[in-house]
Parts: structure tokens; C-alpha cells; sequence
């Protein structure tokens, strides 16, 4: 077998509410960079982080919804082949936490009841416009038998561990 094929490339897809903070953290863990400027978009399916997992090489491949977030109008292709998923919502948006249920649903309907899931709470910088509080998130967490980070992608707390526990479920599952 030729080296390259050794490779594991996961195609990894950020959902949730608009404005929660996605393309924010993928381009944060990608490039390392954090704007505070608002884009809907960063006008590319995915972008790409290469790391090290176990001596092996790992491609992720992070999906932005690219501005896509009215729930139904994200396509098929954005889906197609996932093999996991960050679902977020942010700490200053109380619809984006009551909308995570119906995400996880939307994911599981498309890829399918396996695919590695991880709940996230973003913007923890932002604590005194706080308007869901820890505990409910961890209890939300607790009911759907998700992994929980809180981040902020502004102050670069916890984006990578997000992304090194995807890689993980998703390695163990091969
Ligand atoms: P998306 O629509 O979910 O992709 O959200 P964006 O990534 O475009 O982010 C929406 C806004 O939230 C932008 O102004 C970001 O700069 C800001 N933002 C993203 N993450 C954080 C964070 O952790 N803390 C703070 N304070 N702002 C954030």
C-alpha cells in the first residue's frame, strides 16, 4: 500500500444558529486567526488542518454552513459523507441553545445515527450577556449523551480540544 494511502482525511461539519461563532472556529483552528468583523461567510466549502494523531497523519476537513444557517436550506452536498460534527451554539443567543436538539436531528437524519457529536458553548468571553446558564448546558449535554466544551474562539479557549476529541471518536470507530 502506498504511503498516502495511510492517510485519514475526516470530513468534519460545524452546524447551529447563524452568528454562533462557526466559520469563526474553523478559521481559528485552521489559520490561527480571529476577526471580529462579521462575515457570513468565508466563501469556501471547507477548509483544511492537517495534524498529528497517534503518529498518524489526519486531514480534517471543516465544513462552514457558509451563511446557510435557515435550517432548511443547507444542501445535501454540505452533509455528504460527514464523519462528524460540532454542534454549537453561542452563549449570548438563547435560540441558538434551544435550536441544538433540532440540529442534532437534522445531522442524524442526514449522515446517520453514528456519526461522533460534540456540544458547544462559544463565546464564554462574553459571560456577562450570558443568557444560558452552565448548568443547563451541561444538563442538555447529559440528556443527549454529548461531549461538552465551552470555548472561545476569540481567546482560543478549548477550539482545539473540540476538534482533537472528533478525531478521536472518529478514529476509534475505524
Ligand atoms: P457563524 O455565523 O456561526 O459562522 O458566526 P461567525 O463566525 O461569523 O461569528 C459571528 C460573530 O461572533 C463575529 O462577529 C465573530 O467575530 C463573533 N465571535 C465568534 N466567536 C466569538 C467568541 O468566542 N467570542 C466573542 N466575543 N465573539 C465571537
Amino acid at each position: 500500500m502506498l504511503e498516502e494511502d495511510l492517510e485519514v482525511a475526516i470530513k468534519v461539519v460545524v452546524v447551529g444558529n447563524g452568528a454562533v461563532g462557526k466559520s469563526s472556529m474553523i478559521q481559528r483552528y485552521c489559520k490561527g486567526i480571529f476577526t471580529k468583523e462579521y462575515k457570513k461567510t468565508i466563501g469556501v466549502d471547507f477548509l483544511e488542518k492537517q495534524i498529528c494523531h497517534n503518529e498518524n497523519d489526519v486531514r480534517l476537513m471543516l465544513w462552514d454552513t457558509a451563511g446557510q444557517e435557515e435550517f432548511d436550506s443547507i444542501t445535501k452536498a454540505y452533509y455528504r459523507g460527514a464523519q462528524a460534527c460540532v454542534l454549537a451554539f453561542s452563549t449570548t443567543d438563547r435560540d441558538s441553545f434551544e435550536a441544538i436538539e433540532k440540529w442534532k436531528s437534522k445531522v442524524e437524519e442526514e449522515v446517520g445515527p453514528n456519526i461522533p457529536l460534540v456540544l458547544v458553548q462559544n463565546k464564554i468571553d462574553l459571560l456577562e450577556q450570558a443568557v444560558v446558564e452552565q448548568e443547563e448546558a451541561e444538563n442538555l449535554a447529559k440528556k443527549l449523551k454529548l461531549r461538552f466544551y465551552r470555548t472561545s474562539v476569540k481567546e482560543d479557549l478549548n477550539v482545539t480540544e473540540v476538534f482533537q476529541y472528533l478525531t478521536e471518536k472518529h478514529v476509534q470507530k475505524t
